[in-house]
């Protein structure tokens, strides 16, 4: 987008929406985990779902696609930042109810906080997700997992709107690893619901602190990440390849990767998005060479 386009956009989200906060040149590094990442030219923050739904349509008008931003923990956003519209699903967007068994939550919501809330009415089967640093809307997007729990284990059904300005409601995410429909990036997560059992209150959270220990144990939670850089190749796993291929402590300006987990790249203090692409460039040569294997990324690289 260029500069007169931008500006025509904000002045007609402006007009459309006088109270949304929608900051200029925002660092996008204060919105990701991994602390990198250049400005975004608009970056909003709506406070309502009517908020956000005025301004994605304000956007569709002009076909603006904007970048979803939820907890940025699994995004590497380039140096040069974003010539265009971020939209953070934060908190604001995160109501939480339960009925009986089942949750219904906005996209918004930290899944920590909504486990925490399941856990609260003695409700299991979100006890693996308490570790996962995003939001409930990026976990579906990339139907989050871990310690053999998915979000496709218990979400059942997603609220969006999809590329045409409709809200829909779907029983069918499409769920497979790190993958869902919503993955191409043309819809919009709003809410969803999530089919839980009735369990025992000290158990559950017995499991939850269990698994955050193994977490911190294994990983190097005491730097900036995104996660796991690389999906579980369709052979082996990730991490044991690279380091298998030397990998472990190989670094890249201030991108490492992390000697604790080397499944994980973590910045060291100033590292760039440039360090990283490098970085992740030279582990996949490495392992290409040793294994024969192709890693793909598992973080989002937002490059434009
Ligand atoms: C220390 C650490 C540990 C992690 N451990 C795990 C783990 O065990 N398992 C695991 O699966 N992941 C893990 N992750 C990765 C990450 O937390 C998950 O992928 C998480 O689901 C991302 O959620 P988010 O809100 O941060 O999404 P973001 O990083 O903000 O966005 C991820 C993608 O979803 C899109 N998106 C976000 N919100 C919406 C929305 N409402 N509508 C449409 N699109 C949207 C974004 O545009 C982007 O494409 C870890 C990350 C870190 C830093």
């Amino acid at each position: 987008m260029n500069d007169t386009e931008l500006l025509d956009l904000k002045t007609a989200v402006r007009a459309a929406l006088p109270e949304l906060v929608l900051l200029e040149n925002e660092p996008m590094s204060r919105h990701c985990s991994f602390r990198i990442g250049g400005p975004a030219a608009l970056f909003a923050e709506p406070a309502t779902e009517a908020e956000l739904l005025r301004l994605l349509a304000v956007l569709r008008e002009r076909g603006v696609r904007p970048l979803l931003v939820g907890r940025g923990t699994n995004l590497l956003v380039a140096d040069a930042g974003l010539r265009g519209v971020a939209i953070h699903v934060g908190e604001a967007l995160g109501t939480v109810r339960a009925e009986g068994e089942t949750l219904s939550a906005g996209a918004g919501i930290a899944l920590a906080a909504l486990a925490q809330f399941a856990r609260e009415r003695s409700l299991t089967g979100l006890e693996f997700a308490h570790g996962i640093p995003g939001s409930l809307g990026g976990a579906v997007v990339m139907n989050a997992g871990a310690y053999s729990g998915e979000m496709k284990d218990v979400v059942a059904s997603v609220r969006y709107l999809d590329a045409e300005g409709t809200v829909r409601e779907t029983g069918d995410p499409q769920f497979s690893y790190r993958h869902s429909r919503f993955s191409e990036g043309n819809c919009v997560v709003l809410s969803a619901t999530l089919r839980l059992r009735s369990g025992d209150g000290a158990e559950i959270e017995a499991k939850m602190k269990e698994l955050m220990e193994r977490r911190r144990d294994k990983q190097p939670l005491e730097w900036p990440s995104a996660g796991s850089t690389f999906k579980r190749p369709a052979t082996g796993y990730a991490a044991a390849m690279i380091d298998g291929a030397g990998c472990k402590g190989l670094t890249v300006g201030g991108a490492q990767v992390s000697e604790k987990h080397a499944g994980f790249v973590v910045n060291r203090g100033g590292a760039t998005a440039k360090d990283v692409l490098a970085l992740m460039e030279e582990v996949r040569r490495r392992v290409r060479d040793k294994y024969g294997v192709e890693l793909e990324p598992e973080i989002k690289i937002i490059s434009e």
